[in-house]
C-alpha cells in the first residue's frame, strides 16, 4: 500500500499506508502535526485536547517572539492558560548552547505542566532537551521551514564549544502556520530546501549499507521521504513565491523527514554523510568563535559537493582494485586513532571512537565489503541511478536564490578538505565515503576536491 498524507478538519495530519515487515523496530506515529492557515489561535485548542495541562513555559528569541510568539501568548492567556514567559535575548543570533539551555532550564517551576517551543532550529531544540530532562511534554510551534528537526527526537547543541547530539524528545504537538512559514526570509526557506535535498543522499548511502552489510532499510521510510523531496524539486517556483502550496510542501517534506525518526527511531532516512560534513564545518566554526551558516543551507551546499562522488562512482571500474596493494595501505590503529584526534580534538575524538567502536574494521571485513561491492556493483548503480541528475539539484538551489559553495558559507579551504576526509568518521553509518575509503579510493576521488562549480 502506498503512503498517502492527508489532513482532517482540523488540519491535523493523517499518514495511512506504513504497514511495513522491514527489519526496522517500527513505532507508531503518535504526536499531533498540524499544518494550515490560520492555526495559532487554535493553539490553546489543540493542547487541552491533548490534556498537557494549563501551566506552561513559553520559549521563543527576539525575533520568533516578534513573528508568532506574542500572539500564542495571547491567544494562550485568553484561553486562561498560565504563561511563564522565557525570551531569549541576544545580539546576534541565539545559539542552542550552555546559557540559552540554562535560561529555560531556569523559568520552569514546580507547577509547569508543558513547555512550548515558539521558533525553528535553535528554540525548539533549547525547549527539547529540557523536555527530556525534566520530564514535562512540549508543543512545538514552528516560526520558519527551515530544517527538518521539529518533529526530531534528538537535539544537536553546543556543549563547551563541541557540537554534540543528545538524545531528546519530539513535541507532542507541532503546529506550523503557513502564513508565519511565509515571512520567513527567502535564505531560510532556502536552507529549508537544502536540509530536504540532502536526503536523496541519505537514502542512497541506507541502500549501500543495505546492499553492502545487510542494514536493514525501511521501504516506508524511504519512500516517505522520497515522494516529499519529488514534490519539493517539482514545485520549486511555488516555494520561491511562498504561496500556500509551496510553503505546504516544504514543511510537509521536513516534518515527514521527522515522521521517519518517530517510525524507526534513528534518522537514518534523513541524515549521513552530508549531515556529518555539514556538522562538521559547523562545529569548528564555533569552536573557532565565528558564526556557523545555517543548519540547512551548509547541508545543501554539502548535498552539491558529495553528489558528483556519487556519480563518478557508478561509472568505477570495481575490477581494477589490488586487494594486495589496499591491505597494505591499510591505516594502523594508532594512526587512525591519532588522526580522529586531529580531526575532532582530543574530547571529541575520544568520544566518537568510544560510541562507534564498529569503524575499526578488521581486514578480513574490509575485504568481504570490497568483494560485496564488486559482486553487488549493478544493485549499487541502481542506486545512483535513482537519484536525480545534479544539474535539476543546483537548478532547484539557482532558482532559490541559496548558498551553493562553500566559499558562500566561509568555509575556509583547510576545513573543507579536512571535512570531506573525516566526515565519514563521525559515525559507524555507512555511506559512500566509506565504501570508497574501504575500496581504497578516497584519495584518488577527492585529490580534485573542492571542485569548481561552473
Ligand atoms: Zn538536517
Ligand atoms: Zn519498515
Amino acid at each position: 500500500m502506498a503512503v498517502k498524507v492527508q489532513y482532517d478538519q482540523d488540519c491535523r495530519m493523517t499518514i495511512t499506508g506504513v504497514e511495513c515487515s522491514c527489519g526496522c523496530e517500527h513505532h507508531a506515529i503518535d504526536k499531533d502535526i498540524y499544518i494550515g492557515k490560520g492555526l495559532l489561535e487554535k493553539v490553546p485548542q489543540y493542547i487541552t485536547r491533548r490534556g498537557l495541562g494549563t501551566h506552561c513555559v513559553l520559549v521563543a528569541d527576539d525575533n520568533t517572539w516578534r513573528v508568532a510568539g506574542e500572539a500564542v501568548e495571547k491567544h494562550l492567556t485568553d484561553a486562561g492558560f498560565a504563561v511563564t514567559r522565557c525570551v531569549i535575548h541576544r545580539e546576534g543570533d541565539m545559539l542552542p548552547d550552555d546559557l540559552s539551555c540554562g535560561e529555560v532550564l531556569l523559568s520552569i517551576t514546580r507547577e509547569t505542566e508543558f513547555l512550548i517551543a515558539v521558533g525553528s532550529g535553535t528554540v525548539t531544540d533549547t525547549t527539547r532537551i529540557n523536555a527530556e530532562r525534566t520530564g514535562l511534554p512540549f508543543v512545538s510551534v514552528g516560526t520558519a521551514p527551515s530544517m527538518d528537526g521539529y518533529a526530531s527526537a534528538v537535539a544537536p547543541l553546543l556543549h563547551r564549544g563541541l557540537k554534540i547530539q543528545r538524545p531528546a524528545v519530539c513535541p507532542e504537538i507541532i503546529v506550523c502556520d503557513l502564513d508565519v512559514l511565509a515571512t520567513a526570509p527567502l535564505s531560510m526557506i532556502a536552507s529549508g530546501v537544502g536540509d530536504v535535498l540532502g536526503k536523496y543522499i541519505a537514502k542512497a548511502d541506507w541502500q549501500l549499507g543495505e546492499i553492502i552489510n545487510g542494514e536493514a532499510c525501511c521501504p516506508v521510510c524511504v519512500e516517505m521521504v522520497t515522494n516529499a523531496v519529488n514534490a519539493l524539486v517539482d514545485n520549486v517556483d511555488e516555494i520561491a513565491q511562498k504561496t500556500e502550496k509551496g510553503m505546504r510542501i516544504l514543511i510537509e517534506a521536513l516534518l515527514l523527514a521527522g515522521v521517519t525518526i518517530m517510525i524507526i527511531d534513528n534518522t537514518r532516512a534523513v541524515a549521513s554523510i552530508e549531515h556529518n560534513i555539514a556538522q562538521y564545518w559547523e562545529m569548528i566554526l564555533v569552536q573557532q568563535g565565528k558564526e556557523p551558516p545555517m543548519h540547512g543551507a551548509s547541508v545543501g551546499v554539502s548535498t552539491l559537493l558529495v553528489w558528483p562522488l556519487f556519480e563518478r562512482f557508478a561509472k568505477e571500474d570495481l575490477s581494477r582494485l589490488d586487494l594486495e596493494k589496499i591491505k597494505a595501505k591499510r591505516m594502523p590503529r594508532e594512526n587512525r586513532e591519532r588522526w580522529m584526534r586531529h580531526a575532532y580534538g582530543e574530547e571529541g575524538g575520544n568520544q566518537i571512537m568510544r560510541e562507534n567502536p564498529g569503524d575499526f574494521l578488521t581486514w578480513e571485513e574490509q575485504e568481504r565489503r570490497i568483494r560485496t561491492a564488486q559482486e553487488r556493483f549493478t544493485e549499487i548503480q541502481q542506486v545512483i541511478a535513482a537519484m536525480p541528475p545534479l544539474a535539476k539539484i543546483r537548478q532547484v538551489m539557482e532558482t532559490l536564490h541559496a548558498e551553493m559553495t562553500p566559499e558562500e558559507e566561509h568555509i575556509p579551504d583547510d576545513l573543507l578538505r579536512r571535512s570531506m576526509h573525516c566526515g565519514k568518521d563521525y559515525r559507524t553509518r555507512y555511506t559512500l565515503f566509506k565504501l570508497l575509503d574501504e575500496c581504497g579510493l578516497l584519495e584518488e576521488y577527492l585529490k580534485e576536491y573542492p571542485y569548481s562549480f561552473e
